[in-house]
């Protein structure tokens, strides 16, 4: 018989790895992976470029006009790696960057970009078949997912695993601090806000992997899928 195809659901606070596991996962058991995270950031780079964003503000009026208009899809580079696209440009490496790390959180506070995002992903996981990773998929996108993983560590972890990535990628103005100060506002924004506050769904399971290595989250994660599907 054929194995029945699940949502997987992967939330968890700003750098903990979400992505990391949740592309393994899906690369092992062959289904799509989806990082809503790269599509808040992609709207935000556009925020920029188009000078919507000034000090903590975004001007919704303008920006809502222009929501129709921002496409936002994902490509599979010749490395085999999922790369985002926006408006018909590769920006993958852009929205890494901290210009828009600092700015997400205002645009994902934002209601109507939300409902746009949630519409989309909603549409790609309709048939299942996929790993999705977030803040909201196991609350607001896709509440009857049946793996739901809510992953975090210390903040002192996250933002030391975020500048390894960072430095690994060329970046070497951005400081330490400036890390960890970026992953403790993001998380503050995050949680407390209005639309869809990050929080770990009833069904979920916990995962800290402060102390954990990639391949024993990547085993942990695995068998959790293997229970839902048997
Ligand atoms: O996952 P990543 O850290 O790339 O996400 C960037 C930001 O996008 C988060 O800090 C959060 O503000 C926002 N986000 C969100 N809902 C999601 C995914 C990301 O609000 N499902």
């Amino acid at each position: 018989m054929a194995q029945k195809r699940i949502t997987v659901a992967i939330d968890g606070h700003s750098s903990c790895g979400k992505s990391t596991m949740a592309k393994a996962l899906a690369k092992r058991i062959g289904y799509a992976y989806i990082d809503t995270g790269a599509m808040y950031r992609a709207v935000t780079l556009y925020c920029l470029e188009l000078g919507m964003i000034d000090g903590d503000k975004v001007n919704k009026p303008r920006l809502r006009r222009h929501m129709p208009k921002i496409e936002i899809t994902f490509k599979v580079n010749e490395e085999g790696k999922s790369d985002t696209w926006l408006n018909g440009r590769n920006v993958e490496k852009e929205i890494r960057g901290m210009e828009v790390s600092n700015k997400v959180s205002l645009v994902s506070a934002i209601g109507f970009v939300r409902k746009a995002m949630v519409a989309q992903q909603q549409a790609m996981g309709r048939n299942k078949g996929i790993v999705m990773d977030g803040r909201d998929i196991g609350t607001v996108v896709f509440p009857d997912a049946e793996l739901k993983v809510f992953v975090t560590a210390s903040a002192q972890v996250r933002a030391e695993r975020r500048f390894k990535e960072l430095q690994s990628k060329g970046d070497t103005t951005t400081t330490f601090e400036e890390v960890l100060a970026n992953v403790e506002e993001r998380d503050r924004i995050d949680s407390t806000r209005k639309e869809s506050p990050l929080r770990q769904a009833d069904d979920a399971l916990l995962l800290d992997n402060s102390s954990l290595s990639i391949e024993q989250q990547d085993e942990w994660l695995y068998n959790e899928f293997l229970k839902r599907v048997k």
